[in-house]
């Protein structure tokens, strides 16, 4: 299939569709299992709502299954700058709704793509939904989404104006951690998210979503605050995850430190304590 992702023309939003699509198949040949056999031929998802991709999904064999891979870095497709940041995210959240490139879709509710500001300058990446995020299809809604959102105001952000997303878009049954081939099959999206917005500072929500940024399966938090880190040329701050906040309340400090040095990178200054 001819992609116009090369192309300096504008593009549609089917093309653009289209080009994820095919990053996405590409993907497939390196081993996921799992993935939509959409006819993106006849795509055109401004017109058409997730219940008929949906229905598409549905009618379609599934790949053959191979061996897991590992979580190494995607390919990059250089999208025209004609194509805003919230037509991208607009498809990301699509595709992610219709997804089944892992067994994750088999028990979710909703896929929790992510939400906050196409043009945020700052955006926090998690790990996966939880129970809450499933049921409402947003994320970080429950307890530790209640802390990131006091973390978010105390750093002096309204929560829509950061963007706030998972390294899966799928709650792993059970909460346990998402595991490496579906933390490779969600990817591509997390890949398309960051490169829409171009935030000034990514924080990285934990180990898994460090990881995952890193490509480095083995990095850990402890060894990684404090450093200067980068996702593609953008500035990545790791640390803790709120829900390990809530459990290890000792380390609130060391996390605020690392906030603080989020603000100084992006060249503003804390709010008022009041
Ligand atoms: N934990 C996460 O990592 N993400 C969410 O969205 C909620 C809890």
């Amino acid at each position: 299939m001819q992609t116009s992702a090369a192309d300096d023309m504008p593009m549609s939003m089917a093309d653009y569709y289209r080009s994820l699509r095919l990053l996405i198949e590409q993907d497939i040949e390196g081993g996921v299992s799992f993935a939509p056999r959409i006819d993106t031929a006849e795509l055109a998802p401004s017109v058409r709502s997730p219940q008929d991709v949906s229905q598409t999904t549905q009618n379609s064999t599934q790949t053959a299954e191979v061996e897991v891979p590992t979580t190494e870095a995607l390919p990059a497709i250089n999208f025209p700058s004609s194509t805003s940041a919230q037509d991208r995210l607009d498809v990301v959240a699509q595709m992610a709704g219709v997804c089944q490139r892992c067994g994750l879709c088999e028990q979710r509710t909703n896929a929790v793509p992510g939400e906050g500001s196409p043009q945020a300058e700052l955006v926090f990446v998690g790990e996966g939904p939880g129970a809450d995020e499933d049921a409402s299809g947003r994320p970080f809604v429950g307890a530790a989404g209640q802390l990131l959102d006091r973390m978010i105001q105390a750093m002096g952000f309204e929560r829509s104006q950061v963007y706030i997303c998972n390294a899966v878009k799928c709650r792993p049954p059970q909460n346990r951690n998402p595991q490496a081939d579906e933390l490779y099959a969600c990817q591509p999206y997390l890949v398309e998210q960051l490169q829409a917005i171009k935030p000034k500072v990514i924080c990285s929500l934990g180990a898994v979503a460090l990881r995952v940024l890193l490509g480095d399966e083995k990095a850990g938090i402890s060894r990684n605050r404090g450093k200067e880190l980068q996702w593609q040329g953008i500035p990545l701050v790791a640390t803790f995850h709120p829900a390990y906040l809530l459990r290890n309340p000792s380390s609130k400090g060391d996390a605020w430190t690392d906030l603080k040095r989020v603000v100084a990178m992006m060249g503003r200054s804390l709010p008022a304590r009041k």
